[in-house]
C-alpha cells in the first residue's frame, strides 16, 4: 500500500521561494512587486505577471507592491496610472497602502549616483547617443573606451550637479558606469545611468531634467522596498549582471532577480507599443475595444476576472518563450460563464413566423429555466404569441442531408413552448428571399413534449414578436487573420494581417423581454448562440450587446484529440 501523499508540483519560482524559506535566506519573508511602466493600458500578458507576483505573495503569506516605473516622462500619463490601478483591482488583487513610484526615489537615486562617482565607478560622458552606440562594439567586437572615461572625480561631481541643475541641453551628456568596455555582456559596457531630458513628469513636474535609465532605477527601487524576489520577463536575463553590479557597488539590500517567459497569444499582439499603434491609427475604437487583448478590452468583451485568473493559473510559469493558443483563454472563459451566465433567448437574424392556428389575441407565459448548471438561478416566464421570430439560419427551403431544423412540411420544437410544423414559406416577390413562414402548432405539446411520444430532431430558440426588445449585437472575431501577426511580407507591418471581419454589427436583433432591464456589464448566454454582455454604448431604447465568445469550444476538441493520440 502506498502511503505517499501527492504533493502539488511547484513551478521553478515557487521552488526557489520554498528553498529560501527553508534556509531562512530572507528571514522568512516573501516580498514581490508588480512594476508597470504607465505608458499604456495593461494587457493579458501583464495579467500573467500580476497573477504571478500577487499570487506568490498570497501563497507564501508575503506582500506584493504596486510600483509605477515612471522613469520616462515623455511617454507616461496619469490616465494610464489610474487605469492600471483599476485593472489590477478588477483582476482581484490588493496592494493595500503599498503604492509606490520610481519617481519618489529620484533623490535617493541621485545620491547613490554621486556615491558611485566618488567611488570611481561612474563618470560623466560627453559622447552623443550615436557615438555611445558606436563605441559599444558588438557581440564579436569589444567596445572602445570613451575619451571622457578618466575624468577626475571632482570634475564628474561638478558636471553631474550641473546636469541636474539644467545647464546642458538634452542628449549632450550622460552619466555612465565605469565597468569594462570589453565585457562579453554588452549591458556591462559602461551602461548609461542618466540622460538629460527637459520634460515635465506627471509626478515630479519640472523638478528634474535628468532621468534614470531602467536598469539603474529598477534594482535600486527593489532594494528600497526590500523586495526579496524580483520577478521579470526573460529579456532581462542578460541585464541581471548589471542589476547585481549596481546593488553590490552600493552595498545595499540585494533582491534576487528571477526571469520567466512572457505570455504570447495566437492571433493577437501584446506589446503596448503595438496596441497604441492600433489605437492611434484607428484600427480599433480605443484601448477598450472588445477585440483588444487589454484588460479593459477583455472586460468590455465580457471576460470575467475569474476566467483570466484561471487562464493564468493554467498556462503556468516557464523559462522558455512560447505562444499560447487563444483557444485556451476562450476555454477558460466558457468554463466560467457556463457556471454563472443566465440563459435567455435572442434572435440575431430574425425570420418572422406566423402560427396560423394560434389565436390572435392570446399571449401565454411559459416557464423557462435560467441556468441548467445552477438550480438556484430558478425559472422565469417567457411570453409566447401568434407571431414569433426564429433565426433565418434555422430554416431551409431545400434542406441538405443531416439538416434537421425547420423546412417545408417539417416539425420542430420551440424551446419551452410547442411543436410547430411549417406549411408555407412566403417569399418577397422581387428578391425571392423567404420573408415569412406560416406554421401550425400542436396545442398538446405545450412545454415541449408530445403526449403520443412522437419525436422531433431539432429544438429552436425564438422570441415573441409583440414582446421583443430590439437590439444591436456586435459579433467579434480574432483581430488578426494569422496566428502570428508578425509574419508579413517584406516591407509590410503587422497591420497587414488585421482581420477585416473582426467586427460585424447586427441591428434589428430581437431579444426576449426579460433583457429590457439588463445594464452594462451584465452577462448572458443566448441559447444556442454564445455568451453575450451588455456594452456601455447601450441606451434605454437601444441596448447593445457584445458577443463574448461562441459556444463552440475549439480548445476542448484539441484537448480530446490530444488525449486520443496518447
Ligand atoms: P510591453 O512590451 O507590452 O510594453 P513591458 O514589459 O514594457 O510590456 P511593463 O509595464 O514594463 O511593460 O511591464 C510590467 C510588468 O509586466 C513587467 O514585470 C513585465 O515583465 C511584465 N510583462 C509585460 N508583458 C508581459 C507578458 N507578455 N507576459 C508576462 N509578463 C509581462
Ligand atoms: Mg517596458
Amino acid at each position: 500500500m502506498s502511503t505517499e501523499i501527492p504533493v502539488p508540483s511547484l513551478n521553478f519560482i515557487e521552488e526557489i521561494i520554498a528553498r529560501d524559506l527553508k534556509t531562512g535566506r530572507w528571514s522568512g519573508r516573501v516580498h514581490t512587486r508588480f512594476p508597470p511602466e504607465p505608458n499604456g493600458y495593461l494587457h493579458i500578458g501583464h495579467a500573467k505577471s500580476i497573477c504571478l507576483n500577487f499570487g506568490l505573495a498570497e501563497k507564501y503569506r508575503g506582500l506584493c507592491n504596486l510600483r509605477f516605473d515612471d522613469t520616462n516622462p515623455t511617454k507616461e500619463e496619469q490616465e494610464y496610472i489610474d487605469a492600471i490601478k483599476e485593472d489590477v483591482r478588477w483582476l482581484g488583487f490588493d496592494w493595500e497602502d503599498r503604492e509606490y513610484y520610481a519617481s519618489d526615489y529620484f533623490e535617493q537615486l541621485y545620491e547613490w549616483a554621486v556615491k558611485l562617482i566618488r567611488d570611481g565607478k561612474a563618470y560623466v560622458c560627453d559622447l552623443s547617443a550615436d557615438e555611445i552606440r558606436e563605441y559599444r562594439g558588438t557581440l564579436t567586437r569589444p567596445g572602445k573606451d570613451s575619451p571622457w572615461r578618466d575624468r577626475p572625480v571632482k570634475e564628474n561631481l561638478d558636471l553631474f550637479e550641473r546636469m541636474r541643475s539644467g545647464e546642458f541641453p538634452d542628449g549632450s551628456r550622460t552619466l555612465r558606469t565605469k565597468v569594462d568596455m570589453a565585457h562579453p555582456n554588452l549591458n556591462m559596457r559602461d551602461a548609461v545611468m542618466y540622460r538629460i531630458l527637459h520634460a515635465t513628469h506627471p509626478h515630479t513636474g519640472d523638478r528634474w531634467c535628468i532621468y534614470p535609465m531602467y536598469d539603474w532605477a529598477h534594482g535600486q527601487e527593489d532594494s528600497i522596498e526590500e523586495i526579496t524576489h524580483s520577478i521579470c520577463t526573460l529579456e532581462f536575463e542578460n541585464h541581471r549582471p548589471l542589476y547585481d553590479w549596481y546593488l553590490d557597488a552600493l552595498g545595499i539590500h540585494h533582491p534576487q532577480q528571477i526571469e520567466f517567459a512572457r505570455l504570447n497569444l495566437t492571433y493577437t499582439v501584446m506589446s503596448k507599443r503595438r496596441l497604441l499603434e492600433l489605437v492611434r491609427r484607428g484600427h480599433v475604437r480605443g484601448w477598450d475595444d472588445p477585440r483588444m487583448p487589454t484588460l479593459r478590452g477583455l472586460r468590455r468583451r465580457g471576460y470575467t476576472p475569474e476566467a483570466v485568473r484561471s487562464f493564468c493559473d493554467r498556462i503556468g510559469v516557464a523559462k522558455f518563450n512560447s505562444t499560447v493558443d487563444i483557444g485556451l483563454l476562450e476555454h477558460c472563459l466558457r468554463e466560467d460563464l457556463n457556471k454563472r451566465a443566465l440563459r435567455v433567448m435572442a434572435v440575431l437574424r430574425p425570420l418572422k413566423v406566423v402560427i396560423t392556428n394560434y389565436p390572435e389575441d392570446r399571449t401565454e407565459e411559459l416557464d423557462a429555466v435560467n441556468n441548467p448548471e445552477d438550480e438556484s438561478a430558478g425559472t422565469r416566464k417567457v411570453p409566447f404569441s401568434r407571431v414569433i421570430y426564429i433565426e433565418q439560419d434555422d430554416f431551409r427551403e431545400d434542406p441538405p442531408k443531416k439538416y434537421f431544423r425547420l423546412a417545408p412540411g417539417r416539425e420542430v420544437r420551440l424551446r419551452y413552448a410547442y411543436f410547430i410544423t411549417c406549411n408555407e414559406a412566403v417569399k418577397d416577390p422581387q428578391t425571392g428571399e423567404v420573408v415569412e413562414l406560416r406554421c401550425t402548432y400542436d396545442p398538446a405539446t405545450r412545454g415541449g413534449d408530445a403526449p403520443d411520444g412522437r419525436k422531433v430532431k431539432a429544438t429552436l430558440h425564438w422570441v415573441s414578436a409583440a414582446h421583443a426588445v430590439e437590439a444591436e449585437v456586435r459579433l467579434y472575431d480574432h483581430l488578426f487573420i494569422r496566428e502570428f501577426p508578425d509574419e508579413v511580407e517584406e516591407g509590410r507591418d503587422f497591420t497587414a494581417n488585421l482581420n477585416p471581419d473582426s467586427l460585424q454589427t447586427l441591428t434589428g436583433c430581437r431579444l426576449e423581454p426579460s433583457l429590457a432591464a439588463a445594464s452594462p456589464g451584465d452577462r448572458f448566454q443566448f441559447e444556442r448562440l454564445g455568451y453575450f454582455v451588455v456594452d456601455p454604448d447601450s441606451t434605454k431604447d437601444r441596448p447593445v450587446f457584445n458577443r463574448t465568445v461562441t459556444l463552440r469550444d475549439t480548445w476542448a476538441k484539441i484537448e480530446s484529440r490530444m488525449q486520443q493520440e496518447q
